[in-house]
């Protein structure tokens, strides 16, 4: 049992946003539609419009400034916070330092923001509904963002700011197709209903449906469909463990739109410095939680098949040995690249050692290696005795 919720304050201005809104939608939508019809300009709108405020969510709230996975200048920076804003979300400085509480303390009830062990609602929208304490935030964890001449511009303005964004995008649009009402309804209302529930998906079925093969220390799920709905994040069980990875679907075939738009504008020069971790540290992860499911698959089948269970149990006993070797080689290696970087600072040489390269090469191969063994004896573990 967790311990019940404390009492807290409602919120108003959320409630306003995120129950009234709705419910002025769910009437005035049907309304309008059976009175006047919209116009197929207003419904694209609403799905152009949908993906402006996302991705300034996705691209710029959550991994720019949340994570500084990637550097961005003051041009793209302005263009995210316009689109963050239209998303309404609160600030660019609530948003990330509230995120960041929740990737420090993921799934504690007391301290995570919207911690799923509260339950689906709770996570999704109803940590948002009242002022609880561990919602709040004195932003001690983000003294850059206090420090950012243009996210501290956006908290202080904040509400002028939504009016203004809102103003300058719907009615120009609204007046240039010629139906103002259908615009405001579905590129306006319909579509911040729509954008909210995409981000708070992430809080609440990310962390409940789909599947771990990164860790399993957190409740955070990868999820290829929710990665269809919140452009790219649903990859969220890779981004618990390697948050400062500008990729969630680190995959180059992951759809994700998001990392997409990032790569594309380091290309046109307006971002810089996209971190990526090391292949090496996500392949190593990748593995562990393979040995850790193929021993849970033979505890299961240990119950019946006792003769195939222990060749198999031994077989992926000694991979495991060899995978643990290829780890203890790989942070040999690691230990004598620092020193080799450190003298090559000292002389000024700017090549790491060649000999080093290629033996991290092969420490690669090796891990590739255990990677198509443990699926072999895997596969054919299951095959036996599916038979
Ligand atoms: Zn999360
Ligand atoms: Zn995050």
């Amino acid at each position: 049992m967790t311990a019940p919720l404390p009492k807290a304050p409602v919120n108003w201005i959320a409630v306003f946003a995120l129950i009234f809104l709705p419910i002025v939608a769910v009437i005035a939508i049907p309304l309008y539609a059976y009175h006047h019809d919209f116009s197929l300009a207003a419904w694209i709108s609403m799905f152009v419009l949908l993906g402006v405020s996302s991705l300034g969510i996705t691209a710029g709230y959550h991994r720019l400034w949340a994570h500084r996975a990637y550097e961005a200048t003051l041009p793209l920076q302005i263009i995210l916070m316009i689109m963050g804003t239209f998303a309404v979300q609160n600030s660019i400085l609530f948003w990330a330092s509230g995120h960041r509480t929740h990737h420090r303390h993921v799934d504690d009830v007391e301290q995570d923001p919207y911690s799923i062990n509260r339950g689906f609602w709770f996570a999704h929208i109803g940590w948002m509904l009242r002022d609880y304490p561990s919602g709040a935030s004195n932003y001690k964890n983000a003294p850059d963002l206090l420090n950012n001449k243009l996210v501290m511009f956006q908290d202080k303005y904040y509400v002028p700011l939504v009016i203004a964004v809102h103003a300058g995008i719907l009615l120009p649009i609204g007046w240039a197709v010629g139906d103002m009402w259908g615009v405001l309804l579905l590129g306006g209302l319909m579509r911040l209903i729509l954008s909210h529930h995409v981000t708070f998906f992430i809080n609440s079925l990310c962390h409940m449906w789909g599947s771990r093969p990164y860790t399993d220390e957190n409740t955070a799920r990868d999820n290829f469909v929710l990665a269809i709905a919140t452009w790219g994040e649903g990859y969220h069980n890779y981004h618990h463990i390697f948050q400062y990875d500008y990729r969630n679907g680190v995959k180059w075939w992951q759809y994700d739109p998001t990392k997409w738009l990032i790569w594309s504008c380091s290309k046109l020069g307006l971002a810089k410095n996209l971190r990526r971790i090391p292949s090496f540290n996500i392949k190593k992860a990748e593995l562990a939680m393979k040995f850790k499911y193929a021993e849970q698959d033979l505890a299961i089948y240990g119950l019946n098949v006792s003769e195939d269970v222990a060749n198999a149990k031994l077989r992926i006993s000694q991979e495991y040995d060899a995978f643990s070797q290829t780890l203890n080689d790989w942070a040999k290696l690691k230990e004598q690249e620092i020193q080799a970087k450190k003298t090559a600072v000292a002389e000024k040489i700017h090549q790491m050692d060649d000999k080093l390269k290629v033996e991290f090469q092969l420490v690669e191969q090796r891990l590739s290696h255990h990677r198509q063994t443990l699926n072999l004896l895997v596969s054919n573990f299951k095959k036996k005795t599916a038979n």
